[in-house]
This record gives structure tokens, C-alpha cells and sequence, in this order.
């Protein structure tokens, strides 16, 4: 045990990211094993917050709009560089599900003539639902295939195939899929893809016009600490900007927003994805929380990523074996995203067990333990003591204590 400490200790002093944990706001002794699912505090957004109620809703007024009306499009550049997109092609607003739904539709209009939406089977659920409804809207097939198998099956049935929607990240297991290589599958298949980033954005690099990715959707609030309910954002090729036949059509994505012809007339560029009045309050606290990755390499976030899992990993091997836990995510770096899911049949109770110890991950029924990692601010020391909290509550049966109080999936 104490040679995993030592480890820990090591790597914590090399780390290059030391120092931007003082950029987030951590309740004292609490480990966060759940920035995957709701970021915390980032420094500047409660100033942040502050000004944009006292000041440019207070004193602004409605004089507050044009700067306000500048952040999808100001906000969707700053991302973009997270992205690896070029400026100009990405918007911020709206939900990930509405997001989602927007960008399946869209998708399958640029391939009229195909009659099948193809989905990753294990797809997060508002992915899967939303595929359902817009195959029913415009007349597709679903049909549902694990993500392993969409290269095979885009050779072999891909003729048919308008639309390919796939996780980058997996969100149970944390398996990591090849942007590039499934992107130029459904290529070679005629096809286009539309990518859900939700667990990879700010986790680890993207390169997004170099794959010659057709459209991203992601959320704000999980690695990049944006709040609850910040808005998502969408990513569209230029390739299909000005192609792009969006089944929402609000007024500020008309070319002019203040025209009273009756007829949409979409912006040109990426601008048409701006569908209505943007949730200007949480899109004012994402523009503060986007600071803490204005000067970080995304390579260095992916470094420590990858040690803080892979440690996490053997830490879980050298203190857990015994204990009738499976690690489910991937071992090999390439192939994971940031976060490490462990396949227990206590999984509910020793989650609770470890909230109980200031420890906070969550689960996914009905066995899997899920710890997110985010590089920002976890150190491989609070990684080392996470999972001897894990040790004790098992050795202890902590997770059959009937006080233990029934809690929802959202932790
Ligand atoms: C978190 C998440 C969402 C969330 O959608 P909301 O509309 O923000 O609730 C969607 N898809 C994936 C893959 C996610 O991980």
C-alpha cells in the first residue's frame, strides 16, 4: 500500500497541472470522483453571475442584448478550440437533447434518398429516444449496432445508411472510439456522422475538422464546469453550413432576425444553428467557467487523464482484486476516455457507502460504479485514498448497511 502512496506522491510532483486546482471552487474534504456528470465551481463564475444580475440585467436592461446576442457564436469559437474546429463553426445554446435532435434531423436531410439512422446500441438513452422520434419524423429505419461493429457493417450495408450517431466516449464503460477511423467509414459509405461529445469534451484532444467530422453535439456542464443546465453546443462542417436544412427554425437563426416577411431564411454559416433566445444567465456563467482552459494544453489535460485512470486502475488491481470487482473500461490508454467504471453487484450500495466517506462517484444500474476524472484538479494522492475508502467499505459491508439512505442515479 504504502508503494502505491509513494507512486502517488511522485506523480502529484511531477504534475503539470498542479496548478490549476485553485481555479475551482472543492468543498474541503470531499473527493470528486464525479466531474463527468456535474462540474464544479470554476473561480470567476459566481463574480461572474453577480455581474451579469446587478449589472447587465440590472442596470443594462434590454441595452444588454447585443452583447448577450454575441455569445453563441463568441462562445462556440472558444470551444471550438477545444474541438480542434476552425472559427466559425461552432454554436453555443439549447439543450444537448435538443441539440441532439436538431443535428440527427439535419443530418439525415443531407442524405435524402437513404432510409437508415444507424445508432450505436449502447447510446445514452436521449440519444437513443431522440433517433427513434426523428426516424419516425422524416421516415427512417433505426437501426441499432454496438459502435465496435459500425466499420464492418458501413462495408458490408452502408448503401442505405443516411446517418451514423456515435458516442466518442461511452458513457458507462468509458470506451473511447476512433473519431477519425468511424468518421471515414460512413464516408466511404456516403454517409454522415453525427458525433456526441458529452464525455469527451475538455477530457481529452479533439480534431474535429481534420476528421472531417459532418456534426458534434456536446454538453457544458460535465468536464467543462459550465453549471447545471449550461447550454450545449453544436458543431457543423463548413462543408454543410450553407446546406444545412435544420428542423429548427427559430428567429435568430433567420438571416435576418427582425424580418416580418413571415419566411425563414436561414443566417448564413454556422449562425442558422442559433435557434431562439439563448439561456443568457447559464451561458454568462459557461463564458466564465471556459477561462480555467483558456492557457491548457489539451494534451497535457490527456497525459493526466490517462495516469490519473491508469493509476486509479492499479491501485483498484493491487487493493480490490479480492473483492469481486471487474474493471469494465479499457486498459489500453488509447481506447479510453476519462473515466474508469468497476462492474460490482453492490455497485448501488457501495457508492453510497463511499458518499458517506466524502468520497463522490456515482453508479449505472444495475452494477456499475462510475468514477470520473477530471486532470484539472484531482491529484493521483485524493486517486490513492479514493479507492482505500472503496477497500474499507467493502472489507467493511458497508454497502448491505440498511441506513445507508436509497438516493437516485444522479448521486
Ligand atoms: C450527459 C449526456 C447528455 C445530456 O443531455 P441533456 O439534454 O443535457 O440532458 C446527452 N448525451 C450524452 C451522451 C450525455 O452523456
Amino acid at each position: 500500500m504504502s508503494t502505491l502512496l509513494s507512486r502517488a506522491e511522485e506523480l502529484d510532483a511531477d504534475d503539470p497541472l498542479a496548478h490549476t486546482r485553485k481555479r475551482f471552487l472543492l468543498p474541503d474534504g470531499v473527493t470528486y470522483l464525479d466531474g463527468n456528470s456535474l462540474g464544479p465551481v470554476p473561480v470567476g463564475v459566481p463574480g461572474a453571475m453577480d455581474d451579469a444580475v446587478r449589472g447587465q440585467w440590472g442596470e443594462g436592461l434590454v441595452r444588454s442584448w447585443p452583447d448577450w446576442m454575441r455569445l453563441p457564436l463568441e462562445l462556440g469559437d472558444r470551444i471550438g478550440r477545444l474541438l480542434g474546429a476552425g472559427a466559425g463553426n461552432t454554436v453555443v445554446g439549447d439543450s444537448t437533447s435538443v441539440q441532439i435532435f436538431n443535428a440527427l434531423a439535419s443530418a439525415a436531410r443531407l442524405r435524402p434518398g437513404r432510409g437508415v439512422l444507424l445508432t450505436d446500441v449502447d447510446h445514452f438513452p436521449t440519444d437513443q429516444y431522440l433517433a427513434d422520434s426523428v426516424g419516425r419524423l422524416l421516415g427512417l429505419t433505426v437501426r441499432r449496432v454496438p459502435a465496435a461493429e459500425f466499420s464492418d457493417h458501413l462495408r458490408v450495408s452502408g448503401g442505405e445508411v443516411a446517418v451514423v450517431a456515435c458516442p466518442a466516449v461511452d458513457y458507462r464503460t468509458g470506451q473511447l472510439w476512433d473519431i477519425a477511423e468511424v468518421t471515414a467509414a460512413a464516408h466511404r459509405a456516403g454517409a454522415v456522422v453525427v458525433w456526441d461529445l458529452c464525455h469527451a469534451v475538455g477530457a481529452l484532444p479533439l480534431e474535429l475538422d481534420a476528421a472531417d467530422v459532418d456534426l458534434a453535439v456536446g454538453c457544458t456542464y460535465k468536464y467543462l464546469n459550465g453549471g447545471p443546465g449550461s447550454p450545449a453546443f453544436i458543431y457543423v462542417n463548413p462543408r454543410h453550413q450553407d446546406r444545412l436544412d435544420q428542423p429548427l427554425t427559430g428567429w435568430l437563426g433567420h438571416a435576418e432576425p427582425f424580418s416580418t416577411t413571415g419566411t425563414y431564411r436561414p443566417a448564413p454559416g454556422v449562425a442558422r444553428a442559433v435557434i431562439g433566445t439563448p439561456p443568457v444567465l447559464s451561458t454568462v456563467a459557461l463564458q466564465a467557467a471556459l477561462d480555467v482552459y483558456e492557457d491548457v494544453s489539451m494534451d497535457a489535460v490527456r497525459t493526466k487523464s490517462l495516469s490519473l485512470t491508469g493509476f486509479f486502475m492499479g491501485c483498484v488491481d493491487e487493493l480490490l482484486a479480492e473483492w469481486g470487482f471487474a474493471v469494465v473500461t479499457p486498459r489500453r490508454g488509447a481506447r479510453r476516455g476519462s473515466q474508469v467504471a468497476l462492474r460490482h453487484p453492490d455497485a448501488y450500495g457501495l457508492v453510497q457507502a463511499l458518499l458517506r466517506r466524502r468520497v463522490i462517484g456515482d453508479m449505472r444500474p444495475p452494477d456499475l460504479l462510475r468514477f470520473g476524472f477530471n486532470a484539472l484538479y484531482l491529484t493521483h494522492r485524493e486517486v490513492y485514498a479514493a479507492v482505500r475508502e472503496l477497500h474499507a467499505a467493502v472489507a467493511a459491508g458497508e454497502q448491505h448497511d440498511p441506513g445507508l439512505a436509497r438516493r437516485s442515479p444522479f448521486g
